[in-house]
């Protein structure tokens, strides 16, 4: 599937539920960081500076755990290696480390 890197770089609007990016993103309107359902959610979390990366990891994990369309998110994220941030409950780093296991079973 074709992924849009704007989605990609603009926290505010992959966590914002704003759904204003159109019909090809609408697989995130059941999305459990949805800011405009939960305003108490800081979109940050998923995109921690240094500094803040442990705790803001944790807030976004404990999140994901919840969310009904986890295993859609973290595949849409598998699917870019360039992907920035935690999606589907994974980091970048774990993703990366994920990604590198699937090709080991493989291979
Ligand atoms: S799995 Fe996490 S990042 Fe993905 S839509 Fe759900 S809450 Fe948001």
């Amino acid at each position: 599937m074709a992924y849009s890197r704007k989605l990609s770089t603009d926290s505010a609007q992959q966590h914002s539920g704003l759904n204003i990016l159109g019909a090809e993103f609408e697989w995130q309107n059941g999305a459990a960081c949805n800011i405009v359902k939960n305003p108490s959610i800081d979109p940050d979390w998923w995109y921690p500076s240094t500094g803040e990366s442990r705790e803001f990891d944790r807030k976004a994990k404990a999140i994901c755990a919840t969310c009904p369309i986890r295993v859609t998110c973290l595949a849409k994220a598998m699917e870019n290696p360039d992907e920035q941030g935690t999606w589907g409950g994974y980091t970048e780093q774990e993703r990366h480390a994920l990604r590198k296991e699937l090709e080991d079973d493989e291979g």
